[in-house]
């Protein structure tokens, strides 16, 4: 039984130059490297198909990276891996790890990864994430559940999931439901099994690099003069309001204005919870926006809503099928 091990870098594959606590680290271990530092992986039975795709941090991933890593995923289930692994760095996870479910049209698992303390400190996470991880990718209940993302033995739908604290181990939760299942011992259990949706095409990279989506946050006392200057040459929108999604009513004409021309998706920035539909109606409110022509992001939170927003642009996707699909994946 093999694994397809991508490595893209991030804190689970950083040292010091001098391998120092001291020395600032940057990204310099190979998966071969990532891999021995795992004790109990030779002894897992699993043979890992190592492949070091990028080490950079992950605010440099991008989605053309990405998916060129879910084509590279597909390739090794289609010549027998039980499923697939990729390490990277925690800052985008939530959003790289959506854009993989969205996307991943396989029974075997597609799982990601990395570590919030480096290997030069004392008591980094990276190898138990990397085992337990490994364990997911092969187990039988683990499959048909599209994207998981595993820390602390910890394991996330890619589309429940947030990183919610900087620094701390336990970093990663999904608010809204608990985590699917843990890995306990060298069992993978799943508690709770999400429903599926049919996986989006994957579109070209030209076609990604002309589909760019704004995100603007509800502020209090914002007069909206930034949101009135943003930019042309964003295709959508996404705002992340306050609450039940709310903005001040100063900002609700230039909304209603913008979603005349391109999708503006809402969304709530409280970090769990959905967005309503019909309980207020003041200027600004969640009704009075959708009136507006705001589409509703449902439970998605403003970074998976413009994951989701931006694949179905770069699809051609017309604004009836991106309503459709909001009301479906949000
Ligand atoms: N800055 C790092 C990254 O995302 C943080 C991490 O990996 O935890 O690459």
């Amino acid at each position: 039984m093999h694994v397809a091990l991508f490595t893209l870098g991030g804190t689970i594959a950083m040292a010091g130059t001098d391998r120092s606590a001291a020395d600032p680290v940057v990204n310099r271990l190979t998966g071969a490297d990532l891999t021995a530092a795992v004790p109990g992986l030779a002894e897992s039975g699993v043979r890992l198909h190592v492949q070091d795709v990028r080490a950079v941090p992950s605010a440099d991933l991008t989605f053309a990276r990405i998916l060129d890593v879910v084509a590279a995923g597909s390739r090794a289930v289609a010549e027998g891996a039980a499923g697939v692994v990729v390490t990277q760095g925690t800052d985008t996870l939530e959003e790289t790890a959506y854009l993989v479910d969205l996307v991943w049209p396989h029974p075997e698992p597609f799982v990601l990864t990395g570590a919030m303390r480096n290997p030069t400190l004392a008591g980094p996470d990276g190898p138990a994430n990397l085992l337990a991880a490994v364990r997911v990718a092969v187990a039988e209940p683990a499959r048909g559940l599209g994207a998981l993302v595993v820390l602390g033995d910890e394991i996330h739908a890619a589309r429940r999931v947030r990183k919610t604290h900087s620094s701390s181990t336990g970093a990663f939760a999904s608010p809204d439901t608990g985590p699917l299942g843990r890995v306990v011992e060298e069992r993978v259990r799943i508690l709770t099994a999400p429903p599926r949706h049919t996986p989006l095409p994957t579109p070209s990279t030209a076609a990604l690099a002309e589909a760019r989506v704004a995100l603007y946050p509800a502020t209090f006392d914002d007069d909206g003069t930034l949101l009135a200057g943003l930019p042309g040459g964003h295709r959508g929108l996404v705002v992340a309001g306050f609450g039940v999604g709310h903005v001040p009513s100063a900002l609700a004409p230039t909304l209603g204005a913008l979603a005349e021309r391109v999708p503006v998706v809402l969304t709530s920035r409280t970090g769990a919870g959905p967005v309503l539909r019909h309980t207020y109606g003041a200027i600004g409110s969640e009704t009075d926006l959708q009136r507006r022509g705001l589409l509703d992001g449902g439970l998605l939170d403003p970074y998976k809503a413009r994951v989701l927003l931006r694949l179905l642009l770069a699809s051609g996707t017309d604004h009836a099928a991106i309503r459709a699909a909001f009301a479906e994946h949000g």
